[in-house]
């Protein structure tokens, strides 16, 4: 990944999230609080002029991550802030894409200490990782991660606000699994 790849993806995240706000709203609304797009969409606005200029995919990455960190106070601010620096941390060390998604679900199970199943963001990250570690595809990657946050439904949450519903959680799909997949299709759609 290069940094006009990079910057693309963030772009792409950003214009998916603008189009997508109401339906990770409703998602969260449901099992949450109704904040999940407000707060991806206030994170990725300030993502955007942000990484103008920089000039390595690591800098852009890190710079997105400590952006999101301080721009949306909800639980999925500082979970894929922290993300998004490991990736870029990563990448700056040399590391290819599947260390940086590796380093990403780290940071996550990290911070969160969610499992997989717990319904949360683990539930599509980790799969995307898999299948990105299997065949290397970006497409491959937002598939895994796409049948991942489906796959969340009938899942009772175990971490983050889903949880105090505690069985009424069931039937819903997790906002922040579902966010996990536009991200990494942004990135799919994006790659030459
Ligand atoms: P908040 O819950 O603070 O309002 P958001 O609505 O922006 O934050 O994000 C909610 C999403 O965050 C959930 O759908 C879930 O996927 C994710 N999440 C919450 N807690 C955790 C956790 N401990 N580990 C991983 N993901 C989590
Ligand atoms: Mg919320
Ligand atoms: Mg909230």
């Amino acid at each position: 990944m290069d940094s006009t790849l990079a910057q693309t993806w963030l772009r792409a995240v950003a214009a998916a999230v603008d189009h997508r706000q109401q339906e990770l709203t409703e998602l969260d609304a449901a099992i949450g609080d109704g904040d999940h797009g407000s707060n991806l969409h206030r994170g990725f606005t300030a993502v955007l002029p942000a990484i103008e200029g920089l000039d390595s995919a690591g800098a852009v990455l890190t710079k997105a991550g400590s952006t999101l960190i301080s721009k949306v106070g909800g639980a999925s601010g500082p979970l894929y802030g922290k993300a998004f620096r490991a990736m870029g941390g990563t990448l700056t060390e040399g590391g290819d894409f599947g260390a940086a998604l590796a380093a990403g679900l780290a940071a996550i199970e990290k911070l969160g200490g969610a499992a997989p199943g717990d319904k949360t963001i683990v539930d599509a990250w980790a799969p995307a990782l898999a299948a990105f570690e299997r065949t290397g595809s970006y497409a491959d990657a937002a598939a895994a991660a796409e049948q991942g946050a489906l796959d969340t439904v009938p899942l009772q949450a175990r971490k983050g606000r889903a949880s105090y519903l505690g069985p009424r959680s069931v039937g819903h799909q997790d906002p922040g699994a579902t966010s996990t997949a536009l991200i990494l299709r942004a990135l799919a759609d994006s790659a030459p």
